[in-house]
């Protein structure tokens, strides 16, 4: 059940709050920043808004009129769904994100024709089901008012925010670091060696873009090492856990590297998109859900285009790839 909340609003660190909640098996952690005003990273799905964040605000003892802004790591359908809900539930919402991924953030439309479905020229496609859940978690478009750069300093609640971009699963993914409380709200900036169910189960593989940009953010937040990095589908990580989080990204990017370099390696004919997933799906998984390998893997493959290791073939209108030597 969408929205099921499981503990909070418990305070992670000074005036900082974390609520629990899961869609379905999909575990999710919403944070409130509060202070004079409440500041909300993520808008978390379309009835969000109203069935994690007030219920929160209300135990807190404030009012929907002390929210000010509302802070989007990243635009993907289970962190942009609440933005018009949340427009109509706090009267003085201001809603924030990076500019490299505005475009997505403000318009659920095109967040899914370019995003969820730019697998068609590789000859992949989400099912009717799948595109449907997504299109139930987003409400209608709704406009961003404030858009941030990286190294900008944010007043939220009682907290003074550094804003970090942390880009790879998403092109204008961001951080938020509290220097003086050494806490960093990360989003869904890195996935370890997996995405969890609410069992711990591997669901599905990280989910990146551009692999030289999600390593460059594992590297931003490996000098940043705060004391407790907080995700939006982990539990809480502390001193040690934050180092052997990053240890374990940057691990499976490796893994993946050599992967894909080598399945293009031996392989007598062009690899597809498809093909790559069920190879790789044992040896870097295995995952319940091998169909979201295809963003890593699609961004590897590129990534060996890009050095020239690897070209396009084009096989009845589907790329695939194979290696140049
Ligand atoms: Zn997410």
């Amino acid at each position: 059940m969408a929205n099921a909340v499981t503990t909070g609003p418990v305070e992670m660190a000074d005036g900082l709050f974390r609520v629990d909640w899961a869609i379905g098996t999909k575990p999710m952690a919403s944070y409130l920043l509060v202070g004079d005003d409440v500041a909300l990273i993520d808008a978390g799905i379309a009835t969000t808004p109203a069935k994690v964040y007030r219920p929160a605000i209300e135990a807190l003892g404030r009012r929907v009129a002390d929210v000010g802004m509302l802070v989007i790591t990243h635009a993907d359908a289970d962190h942009i769904g609440g933005t018009h809900a949340a427009r109509g539930l706090f009267p003085n919402l201001m809603l924030a994100c990076h500019h490299d991924d505005l475009h997505w953030a403000s318009d659920p439309a095109t967040l899914t024709a370019e995003r969820y479905d730019g697998f068609t020229p590789y000859g992949l496609r989400y099912d009717q089901e799948t595109f449907d859940r997504l299109a139930s978690w987003m409400g209608p478009r709704e406009s961003i008012d404030t858009v941030l750069r990286a190294g900008e300093r944010l007043p939220l609640g009682n907290a003074n925010l550094t804003v970090h971009h942390v880009p790879g699963h998403s092109p204008g993914h961001i951080c938020l670091h509290e220097p003086a409380r050494d806490y960093a709200l990360i989003g869904d900036a890195v996935f370890g060696r997996s995405q969890l169910d609410t069992d711990g189960g591997h669901l599905a593989a990280p989910p990146y873009d551009d692999v030289a940009a999600y390593r460059g953010s594992i590297a931003t937040l490996r000098r940043l090492a705060p004391e407790l990095m907080l995700g939006c589908h982990y539990p809480p990580m502390r001193g040690d856990e934050v180092t052997a989080f990053l240890d374990a990204s940057e691990a499976w990017v490796d893994d993946a590297t050599a992967f894909t370099a080598d399945l293009l390696a031996g392989a007598r004919e062009p690899v597809s998109l498809a093909r790559a997933i069920e190879a790789a799906n044992p040896v870097l998984g295995p995952y319940a859900n091998p169909g979201e390998l295809r963003w890593a893997l699609r961004a590897h493959l590129e990534a060996l285009v890009a050095d020239r290791t690897a070209r396009h073939v084009e096989r009845e209108g589907i790329i695939l790839w194979e290696a140049t030597v």
